[in-house]
């Protein structure tokens, strides 16, 4: 299996040159852009996360960490005072860095369900709410938002085979075969868990933008219009948008 710098820098990279190609078609506008680069990096290193000891599953949970935050700080600060908005992020900080990942370590198991194609697919769709529900996006930069990350953990698996053929030995290593699969059929209760979570996402996903019924609004603005990043995404906008 290729290392954690081989992973990052050549999601990074892809997604840089296809992040560039997409500014240069008009896909999106320049502010997006390094948004897209470090989600595709993000998803480079995110099949790890059941790795019992890396580098990825620091990052990640890190990165999991400091956006359980900004979610509580962006809901938060509308209902209570500044001092429990930030004791509560902070504790969610700690709590997912430290002891979810813990839990997750011993409950999990290295290229199992989370080198899968229904893993990718599944957090894919979940960055893609995230994105709509909580970062302000509209859903055609959300769903590009869960394009990058698709794109990041297709390259992980891809490289994990990569590395799994012995070029010079001409032969395949044992672990050939298990980065790359739709699913864990060695566990099945975890695939059905994992499948289950990902059907379950289905009303918080955003609404498709190419649909031809879409009320005009709804679907593609000229990239000028396309939303921005915001920290002053609300819950009660979350309902909003699930009941209009
Ligand atoms: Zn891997």
């Amino acid at each position: 299996m290729a290392n954690f710098r081989t992973h990052i820098s050549v999601a990074a990279g892809i997604g840089a040159a296809a992040t560039s190609y997409g500014l240069y078609i008009g896909l999106w506008p320049l502010a997006h852009a390094p948004s897209l680069v470090l989600l595709t990096a993000l998803g480079g290193v995110m099949p790890d996360i059941d790795a019992d000891k890396s580098r990825s599953v620091r990052l990640i949970f890190t990165v999991l960490a400091i956006v359980a935050a900004f979610i509580a700080l962006s809901i938060g600060r509308a209902y209570f005072s500044m001092a429990v908005v930030l004791c509560v992020a902070l504790g969610l900080y700690v709590g997912i860095r430290d002891a979810v990942s813990v839990i997750f370590r011993l409950t999990t198991r290295h290229r199992a369900s989370w080198h899968s194609l229904l893993a990718s697919g599944g957090i894919s769709a979940a960055t893609a709410a995230l994105s709509y529900h909580f970062f302000a996006q509209g859903p055609r930069l959300a769903w590009i938002d869960g394009g990058a990350m698709c794109l990041g953990m297709l390259i992980h698996l891809a490289l994990d085979e990569c590395f799994s053929i012995d070029l010079e030995g001409a032969r395949l290593k044992r672990s050939f075969g298990t980065a790359l699969k739709f699913f864990d059929y060695r566990r099945p209760v975890a695939t059905t868990l994992m499948a289950g979570a990902v059907v379950a996402l289905w009303p918080w996903l955003p609404p498709w933008p190419y649909a031809s019924d879409m009320p005009a609004a709804r679907c593609i603005k000229p990239v000028a219009a396309q939303s921005t990043p915001s920290l002053s995404a609300d819950i009660l906008s979350v309902f909003a948008r699930q009941n209009p």
